[in-house]
C-alpha cells in the first residue's frame, strides 16, 4: 500500500474473498484503536458487534457476490475499547491475478449522525413550539370570547342602571330627570314641526293631612296608586313623570289648550271616582298650560305651576290653564 493511501482521510481495507483481512491502512487502525498485528489476516468479523456481523452475512456479502459492489452501506464497526463508530462503506470486488479481493473505502459517520440527531431535536422542539403556540392562540380566542361576554353583560347591567336611573323608586314611573330629558326632546319636536303640545302639573290635594292621620307608609301607597291611575289614564304617546314630592308632571304631545284641558278634567273625575281605602277621598288640583314658540322648558313649568296655583286658590279638586 501506497504511503497516500495509509494516511487517506479515510480507511482503507482490503479483504480476500472469505472476508479475512488482507490489507488495512494506518487511518482506519487508528481510528479503531488497533495495530496492523492485531487484525492482520483475521475475518472482519472482530471490528464487527454481533448486530452488524448479520448485516455484513444477510446482505453485505450477497450484495457482494450477485453485483460485485457496495455502495453507501451504513455499517457500526467496534473498536479496540468496544466504542461503536459508524461508517459509510462503499466496496469493490476485482480479479487480481485470478485472485478474489473486495476493497473497501470507509468514512467516518459521527458528525453526519450527530448533526442528523441536532436536526431531529431541532425538529422536535419545532413541533412542540408549534403545539404550545395553538393551544397559546386557542387560550387567547377563549379569553377574547370571555371578554366580549363580559363586555356585553356590562352593557346590559348599564342599560339596567340607565333605566333605574331614569326611574322614580317608589312609584316606578320616569324621575324629574328623565323628564327633562322628554321635555327637551318634545320642544325640539315643536320647532320642527309646531305640532302643539301641552303640560300638565298634578299636585295632591291636602296629602299632609293623609299623612298627618294614616302615616307616611300609607302616604306612599297614595302616591303609588296615582302614578298607576295616571299611567292608565293617559294616551298613547303621553308621558308622565313624578316631578318631586306629591307632584306629577305630564307632557301630552299632539294637545293644545283645550285638549288639554279635557284630558286634565277627566282626570280630576277618575281620582275623585278611585277607591282610595281608609284615606277615603282624595282630589287633586292641575295646572294645564300649552307650549307656545316664547317658551322655553323652564317657562311652560312655571306657566303650568301657576295654573295649578289658581287651581288650588280657586278651591282644588279642579284645573286650569294658564292665559298669557
Ligand atoms: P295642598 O293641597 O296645598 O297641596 O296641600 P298639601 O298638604 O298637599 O301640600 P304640602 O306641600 O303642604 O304638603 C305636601 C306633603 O307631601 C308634605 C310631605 O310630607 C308629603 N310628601 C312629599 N313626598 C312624600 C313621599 O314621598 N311620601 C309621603 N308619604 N309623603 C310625601
Ligand atoms: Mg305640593
Ligand atoms: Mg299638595
Amino acid at each position: 500500500m501506497g504511503e497516500r493511501i495509509d494516511t487517506a482521510p479515510c480507511g482503507y481495507i482490503s479483504l480476500d474473498r472469505n472476508g479475512h483481512i488482507k490489507e488495512i491502512n494506518k487511518t482506519l487502525l487508528k481510528w479503531m484503536g488497533y495495530e496492523l498485528d492485531d487484525v492482520a489476516g483475521k475475518h472482519l468479523e472482530m471490528l464487527l458487534s454481533p448486530a452488524n456481523r448479520l448485516v455484513l452475512h444477510s446482505y453485505a456479502i450477497p450484495e457482494i457476490n450477485l453485483y460485485g459492489q457496495i455502495e453507501e452501506l451504513f455499517i457500526n464497526m467496534k473498536s479496540k475499547n468496544g466504542e461503536a463508530i459508524p461508517f459509510l462503506l462503499n466496496a469493490r470486488k476485482l480479479d487480481i491475478g485470478g485472485e478474489t479481493v473486495i476493497d473497501c473505502i470507509m468514512l467516518q459517520m459521527k458528525k453526519r449522525i450527530e448533526y442528523e440527531m441536532e436536526l431531529r431535536e431541532v425538529k422536535r422542539e419545532m413541533e412542540a413550539a408549534y403545539i404550545e403556540k395553538e393551544a397559546a392562540f386557542a387560550e387567547l380566542e377563549r379569553v377574547n370570547e370571555e371578554i366580549e361576554a363580559k363586555q356585553e353583560e356590562l352593557i346590559a347591567i348599564n342599560a339596567g342602571l340607565v333605566e333605574l336611573s331614569k326611574t322614580d323608586k317608589l312609584t316606578g314611573v320616569p324621575n324629574r330627570r328623565y323628564l327633562e330629558e322628554r321635555l327637551y326632546e318634545e320642544i325640539e319636536k315643536f320647532q320642527r314641526t309646531k305640532v302643539p303640545f301641552s303640560v300638565l302639573m298634578i299636585d295632591i290635594d291636602h296629602f299632609k293631612v293623609v299623612n298627618d292621620t294614616h302615616g307616611h307608609q300609607v302616604g306612599d301607597k297614595v302616591l303609588a296608586k296615582l302614578a298607576h291611575i295616571l299611567k292608565r289614564e293617559m294616551k298613547r304617546g303621553d308621558f308622565t313623570a313624578r316631578y318631586g314630592g306629591e307632584e306629577f308632571i305630564m307632557i301630552l304631545p299632539g294637545a293644545n289648550a283645550l285638549m288639554a284641558m279635557d284630558f286634565a278634567r277627566s282626570l280630576n273625575k277618575a281620582i275623585l271616582e278611585a277607591k282610595w281605602g281608609i284615606v277615603g277621598k282624595l282630589t287633586i288640583s292641575i295646572g294645564v298650560a300649552e307650549f307656545t314658540k316664547e317658551d322655553n322648558d323652564e317657562s311652560i313649568i312655571e306657566h303650568a305651576d301657576q295654573a295649578l296655583y289658581e287651581s288650588k286658590e280657586n278651591g282644588r279638586n279642579q284645573s286650569s290653564l294658564y292665559i298669557k
